[in-house]
Parts: structure tokens; sequence; C-alpha cells
């Protein structure tokens, strides 16, 4: 591996990857070998310590048993904290963004810690909700609409320290009555979105390979059944 190669750290996969989360690291590489940029996915199971020496993370949903093995593990191996303070870009997703949080509780009501990266705790909500999610950003470093779809239980409220990552239009988002989709605190980006949310969204996918590789700009990148998948999920509006 060559030393400019950029690192994808795929967060527990096998524990947090029941949505097709995983291919949100795929589709990273996919847009940087595109452009010239040599990555690679590194993978963190529960057999691994957490490196903190890799370039961009991402943290899938799961089920209220394996986010607890994931609180757990990232407790144990805190390498995505220091990894986060010092600038490298998170995505989190749904069960990833809860246990990014200080706390969230189970359906059956268990109270677990989170890793406390994110100013937000999860409680359930009376009912679970799955479909088509749609938001507006409320980030000036995005333009696009963001699409995915939700399938929780759990009903985030943000904190002082956190900022919603766009305003719902269609769907729930971090909960009923809240209005909004998502975390931005620091360099982490958590939703609620699976799809999985980077094939849907490239604009996403852009602004954390910019993060990470320290620039401002990527060029474009024209992929048409990319186009296709945004223009079709966003009919659902
Ligand atoms: N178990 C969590 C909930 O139901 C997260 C689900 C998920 O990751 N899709 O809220």
């Amino acid at each position: 591996m060559a030393e400019s190669t950029v690192r994808i750290g795929l967060i527990l996969p096998d524990v947090m990857g029941t949505y097709g989360d995983g291919g949100n690291s795929v589709v990273l590489r996919r847009r940087m070998r595109m452009r010239g940029i040599d990555a690679e996915v590194v993978e963190i199971t529960l057999d691994d310590p957490v490196p903190d020496s890799l370039d961009l993370y991402t943290l899938g949903g799961g089920e209220d048993a394996a986010q607890t093995l994931a609180s757990r593990h990232l407790t144990r191996y805190p390498g995505l904290q220091r990894a986060a303070e010092r600038g490298a870009p998170v995505l989190a997703i749904c069960a990833g963004l809860q246990v990014l949080g200080r706390w969230y509780e189970t359906s059956d009501g268990r109270r677990v810690d989170g890793i406390g990266m994110l100013d937000v705790t999860t409680s359930p909500q009376a009912v679970r909700t799955i479909g088509e999610v749609i938001s507006e950003p409320l980030t000036d470093a995005l333009t696009c609409a963001l699409t995915g779809f939700e399938n929780h239980r759990g009903g985030t409220a943000l904190g002082p320290d956190a900022a919603p990552l766009g305003r719902v239009t269609h769907g729930v988002g971090n909960g009923a009555g809240e209005g909004t989709e998502g975390v931005l605190q620091g360099s982490v980006v958590a939703t609620y979105m699976h799809g999985p949310a980077l094939a849907r969204n490239p604009e996403l996918a852009d602004l954390l390979i910019a993060r990470a590789l320290g620039v401002d700009t990527l060029a474009p990148l024209e992929i048409d059944e990319v186009t296709r998948l945004r223009r079709e999920r966003l009919a659902v509006r």
C-alpha cells in the first residue's frame, strides 16, 4: 500500500452493518479511485482494537443488542474518539449515531452509555419509524436535498453542542415532532439515513472525502446511475 493511500475505517461491520451501511465505505473508496486517489477500506471488527491513525471512518446501523456490543468495544478501545479529536471525518448511521451519543435507551427500556462524542441522547418512541426520509441541509457545506431510508425506534434529542444536519421535508428523522434529521458536531456527520446514505447522496460523500484530504473542493464526477437514483428517491416528495 502506497504511503499516500487514503485509509477508510469501516467500524464493526460484523455487528453494525445490518442495513448495508458498509456500502458507504465502498462509495468513498470508489469516488476517490475514480479521481485517481488511492484508497483502501480497513475493516475493524470486534476482534480488533480501533486504530486512531486512519483518515476517515464510517459506522453503520444495527439492532439494539448489536449496538450495545459496539458501545462496549468503542469504549474499551477509544481510537475513534482520538481520531475525531484530531479532525478525522466520521460518518455514523442510525445506531451508529445513537452509540456516539451520551446514552440511548433500548426498546425494552435499558439505558446504555454511549461514547459521548455527540451531545445527543436517544429514547424509544411510541412507534417505530420506517420509510423514506428527505431533508434540506442546514449547513452551507451541502447544497442538495438529502435522501435515505429510515428504520428506527429510537428518537434522538440534540443538546447545545450538537447541530442538526438537515430540516425534514418528508419522513421523521431524529424524532417525532423534532423536524430535524441527523447531527453535525466537530468532525462527525451522523444521520438516520440508510441507503446506503452515500450511494444516494454523492455530495455528502464528496464532503467527507474533501475533509479527509484537507481540500476545499473536488473535481465533480458524473455517474448516471447515481443521478437516476437521486431523481427517483426525491420523487417520493
Ligand atoms: N436499534 C436502533 C433503533 O431501533 C437503531 C436502528 C438502526 O440502526 N436502523 O432505534
